[in-house]
């Protein structure tokens, strides 16, 4: 993690306040929450909606603290230990971020899109590991505070840094990738999430796009060569690389011979090499954050062989396409950690493939963030489960309500349920379990579903 000297530190801030008492003082580390306060942080408080930092500087001091930043227009700045005072404290801890990545020679992987960021990110560092020193974002710190954090927080010695760019609305992408400044690019799909604040297909793929705003000359920018709003956008385009996944053969990186089943995915890159590669996490569309990974990859020189022993370790973060053992032998798949259409749809068609002679049930809950035609989507869901291959259908919450809806079109009534309490579902769901059914979870992060799934597993 960053660690350097308060002179240091407000030449990178552009700080002009009298620190001269202090300048020699070493600063290890930073941190904006006063329960995550390391011996000789700098504490960096931040005014969110709810709360104002400034208001813990104290408790942060307290702590250990070793220097605090400082909002010019607040009352009453600490005594007694260094304070850099600053315009706006938000802008200069990313500012420091954007310093700190420019002072270290790493070479950084942005990646954004609808869906599949976290993931890409991970199978990217397992792959990259096998080569480089890797520093990733962890957990959700993909956002203006998250991944500035993430930067300073990687060691002097980083070769790689994988960072996720997520975003709610227009103008995100672009301050993130001006932060980090990738020499890599990924944007994984182009999806319907969000479209409460930004309304349209279109306006998503211009928000995502907004990754090039940082992308370093000559950088490389791959994209989904199937997704016509991205490919619109790069017809005229001369100062990026372009490199395509996608599923036909004019792609950088497309993929042959695909044996998928509920442990993984067995498959080859004939741009690659014919040797077939395999994949140790379900889903197709998993098949294509790969090939994203491969092309970037490809851009650092490491080998197939490399890139094979990298996926065998892929570690998922928590709740993306998580077996569990439930009770009665049960299987249970938590891809709970979030949803939207296009990630419903992906794992709704690879989950019923999977486990030939079970049953399957699905327990799907609201799909948070979709803006007015929120209920649409819900309905549509709905009618697209296919009573072939799916025995039961429950549905949690106010907007899963309208997936029961949709499903009811073409299931006997007596197969679907909705629930809104937690506890009745889980109820009705063991007394419909035989023993070795499938059973997949899928809603929003706001819908917390792995209660449920605790309350059922072994
Ligand atoms: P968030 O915006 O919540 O950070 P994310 O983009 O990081 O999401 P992941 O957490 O990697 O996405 O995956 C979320 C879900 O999206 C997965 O569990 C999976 O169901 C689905 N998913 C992953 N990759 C893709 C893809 N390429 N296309 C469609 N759906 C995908
Ligand atoms: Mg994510």
């Amino acid at each position: 993690m960053i660690q350097r000297t308060i002179e240091q530190l407000a030449t990178m801030m552009k700080v002009e306040n009298d620190i001269s008492k202090y300048k020699k003082q070493s600063i290890k580390g930073v941190a904006f929450d006063t329960r995550m306060i390391k011996e000789g942080n700098l504490f960096v408080p931040l005014k969110g909606e709810k709360a104002d930092g400034h208001q813990y500087v104290e408790k942060a001091i307290s702590q250990g603290a070793g220097a605090v930043l400082w909002q010019k227009d607040m009352p009453y700045p600490p005594e007694g230990i260094p304070v850099l005072l600053v315009e706006d404290t938000l802008v200069a801890l990313q500012e420091l971020a954007h310093a700190y990545r420019k002072q270290i020679p790493v070479k950084v992987i942005g990646i954004t899109g609808s869906n599949g960021k976290t993931t890409t990110k991970d199978i990217a560092a397992a792959v990259f590991s096998q080569k480089y020193r890797v520093h990733k974002t962890e957990g959700n710190f993909n956002n203006h505070i998250g991944l500035p954090y993430t930067l300073l927080h990687m060691a002097e010695d980083t070769e790689i840094a994988i960072l996720e760019m997520g975003m709610s609305s227009k103008g995100e992408i672009s301050l993130l990738s001006k932060i980090a400044e990738p020499d890599v690019a990924i944007i994984t799909n182009i999806g319907e999430a969000h479209l409460q604040d930004l309304g349209s297909r279109e306006a998503i793929s211009e928000a995502k796009f907004e990754i090039v705003d940082g992308l370093a000359e000559n950088g490389l920018l791959i994209i989904p060569g199937e997704e016509t709003l991205l490919q619109d956008k790069v017809v005229n385009f001369n100062q990026y690389r372009i490199q395509t996944f996608g599923e036909i053969t004019t792609n950088d990186a497309f993929p042959e011979r695909i044996q998928s089943d509920e442990k993984g995915s067995v498959f080859t890159v004939p741009s690659f090499s014919e040797e077939p590669v395999s994949l140790p996490i379900a889903g197709r569309h998993n098949v294509f954050n790969t090939l994203a990974v491969f092309l970037a990859a490809r851009e650092f020189s490491i080998s197939l062989s490399l890139i094979k022993i990298g996926l065998k370790a892929v570690k998922l973060s928590n709740m993306r396409m998580e077996w569990h053992e439930g009770i009665k032998g049960t299987r249970i798949l938590n891809d709970a950690f979030n949803a939207s259409p296009t990630s419903m749809r992906a794992v709704l068609s690879m989950f019923a493939t999977m486990g030939d002679h079970h049953d399957r049930m699905v327990v799907l809950g609201d799909m948070l963030e979709l803006g007015e035609h929120e209920k649409d989507y819900h309905l549509q869901i709905g009618r697209e489960l296919n009573p072939q291959s799916i025995k039961y259908v429950f549905t949690y919450g106010e907007l899963g309500k309208y997936i029961a809806e949709g499903a009811r079109e073409q299931f006997p009534k007596d197969r679907v349920f909705d629930f809104t309490e937690k506890d009745e579902l889980i109820q009705t769901l063991t007394e419909k379990i035989n023993g070795k059914e499938y059973i997949l979870f899928k809603a929003s992060r706001g819908a917390k579903l792995e209660v449920m799934i605790e309350a059922i597993e072994k």
